[in-house]
């Protein structure tokens, strides 16, 4: 067992939203790791009192201990569990209903002798590695297949689109929304290593085109987890030199697991 964990925020001067952990419980026999990335509102409000960092580090600690102490409860249940868990220690004090309550993605993934379990929600990605070197990215691909007139304002996104049956569907106060999520079992023999990144690290591939989701794997498996940020941060300040636009954030949080089993 193995395993490199990075976490940077897109600037120094703001708080990480993202979270992430690896949990190794103390049987030695499997473990767990969890990645959120919270999404950032807008100035408009949230109708809630607490900060993205806040909710992803409640969501983000309650589905670390749940993974680990129930292992016999699938994570789309942990999720459901910790999103009323989480939705419980705020529902007396803020509007939990507003459509930008705070919210995040999630990628989950739990192994034990004989299985992998993976949840993704959202646009973070969770790569896996066979033992023959094929890497496969389990990802949820909603929000990428939306047409891009639907995303061209804040207020159409949260009227039309988020959390919205034909949208994209992210963790918020809604425990439902986990049976959105994309969801597996893998035979643990067919899983050598795992890599879970947050779209500001998935850049890499998705906008930056450096390579594919295979390549990306072998990356962070030969470079470091370190380095494939590293190489977003370059990537991004080249593309300000150049006068390029950002479409969308310049630099965003950025978090890469890699687990190798
Ligand atoms: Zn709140």
């Amino acid at each position: 067992m193995h395993t490199e964990l990075v976490s940077e925020p897109g600037d120094p001067g703001r708080p990480n939203e993202d979270f992430a952990s690896v949990a190794l419980p103390a049987s030695g026999q499997g473990g767990a790791l969890v990645v959120l990335d919270g999404v950032t509102p807008p100035r408009s409000g949230t109708g809630c009192l607490h900060s993205v960092p806040w909710f992803t580090a409640r969501l983000g600690g309650t589905l670390t201990e749940l993974t680990v102490s129930l292992p016999d409860v699938p994570l789309a249940e942990a999720l459901s569990r910790a999103l009323a868990h989480t939705a419980a220690a705020h529902a007396e004090t803020c509007d939990l209903s507003h459509p930008r309550t705070p919210q995040a993605t999630v990628v989950l993934a739990r192994w034990s002798p004989a299985a992998v379990e993976y949840l993704v929600l959202s646009d973070s990605a969770l790569l896996v590695e066979s033992p023959d070197g094929t890497v496969t990215a389990l990802l949820d691909d909603r929000l990428a297949r939306l047409p891009r007139a639907a995303l061209a304002t804040d207020a159409l996104v949260d009227s039309t689109v988020r959390n919205k049956e034909g949208g994209f569907f992210t963790a918020a106060a809604d425990p439902a929304v986990a049976a959105r999520a994309v969801t597996g079992t893998l035979p643990r023999g067919e899983v050598r290593a795992l890599a879970a990144l947050t779209d500001g690290a998935t850049r890499w591939v998705e906008r930056f085109r450096e390579g594919g989701w295979a390549d990306c794997f072998t990356f962070v498996r030969k470079e470091g987890a370190r380095a494939l940020v590293d190489r977003v941060r370059a990537l991004e300040r080249a593309e300000a030199e150049r006068g390029l636009p950002a479409r969308g954030k310049r630099h965003d949080d950025a978090t890469v697991i890699f687990a190798e089993l």
